[in-house]
């Protein structure tokens, strides 16, 4: 298992928010204590490179993100934020990166913040300020990597509680890419209620649906990625569908995220996942469960 991190993450942000940097702190603590053979590596801020960043977003949103002005309610301007989001960037191409030219097919995961799944080509949202899952997805297909084979088709896998709509915004008419989203609906940010077309697809769950109802959708989106046959396929890994999160209604146990990992690990595809929301204090055990089974040899 590969984690790529950089403790400049924690540098922003209020304990007063959910999306908090005590997120990271914790999750940091735990999974080097818990896994001492894991490897740590901190991306290169030059991963991040300004002609990545203008695959998913305008120029006048990448300059957007320099200027002192909050973004929305949940969104504010925080002193660097562009800097920060461009770290998160940087860990996503990496991650992506490292599952293509990795022989094994190790694992890896980015844990950083801000997410992104929320961010659209010309708005910060949802803590979100720049699209990494989206950015990776597109810079994979064009072969930004010489050590690795050709990309050609991409998925992305998004468990988060929330519909994942900047992904589909930007994702959405990109040839040879998939989005399966599994969300709670109605919730934020009240999109993703239907497919569009066969590569956009949506599962959303009502509030308090049961687990194995959960589980079910989210097996469902699994098995449409892995028809897709894509070479890559990137997770928007949040874990905020956890039964006890404080800002959603959804019902699911540290087990379940065990065996998305696990499932993850059974597509025997190269795959990279990155973090994106998961409020609650037991996140990083959410997080452990997810990546301790993906991780596991068969
Ligand atoms: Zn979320």
């Amino acid at each position: 298992m590969l984690i790529l991190h950089d403790p400049r993450c924690a540098d922003y942000g209020s304990s007063l928010r959910p999306e908090q940097p005590a997120r990271v702190l914790r999750s940091v603590a735990h999974l080097r204590s818990a896994h001492p053979d894991w490897t740590w590596r901190e991306p290169g801020e030059a991963s991040a490179a300004e002609d990545l960043l203008l695959l998913a977003h305008t120029p006048a949103h990448v300059k957007r993100l320099l200027e002192p002005r909050d973004f929305d309610a949940d969104t504010p301007y925080f002193p660097e934020i562009a800097a920060h989001a461009r770290r998160s960037v940087a860990a996503a191409i990496e991650a992506a990166r490292h599952a293509l030219a990795s022989a094994d097919r190790e694992p890896v995961f980015s844990l950083m913040r801000p997410p992104g799944h929320h961010a659209t080509a010309t708005q910060a949202m949802g803590f979100c300020y720049l699209n990494q899952i989206a950015i990776a997805a597109l810079a994979a297909q064009r072969n930004f990597t010489a050590t690795a084979a050709p990309v050609r088709k991409v998925a992305v896998w998004d468990f988060d509680a929330h519909h994942g709509n900047g992904t589909e915004a930007i994702l959405m008419g990109q040839s040879q890419v998939l989005f399966a989203s599994v969300h709670q609906y109605p919730g934020y940010p009240g999109t993703g209620t239907q497919d569009h077309g066969p590569h956009i697809r949506n599962w959303p769950v009502a509030p308090h649906t049961p687990r194995v109802d959960h589980m079910a959708s989210l097996r469902a989106s699994l098995d449409a990625v892995v028809s897709f046959a894509p070479d890559l396929i990137l997770v928007s890994a949040g874990f905020d569908a956890y039964a006890r999160d404080p800002i959603t209604s959804m019902t699911l146990e540290t087990e379940d995220f065990a065996t998305l990992g696990r499932w993850l690990r059974e597509t025997r595809r190269p795959a990279a996942a990155l973090l994106e929301g998961g409020y609650h204090r037991d996140l990083p055990l959410l997080i452990d469960a997810f990546l301790g089974a993906w991780n596991k040899s068969a």
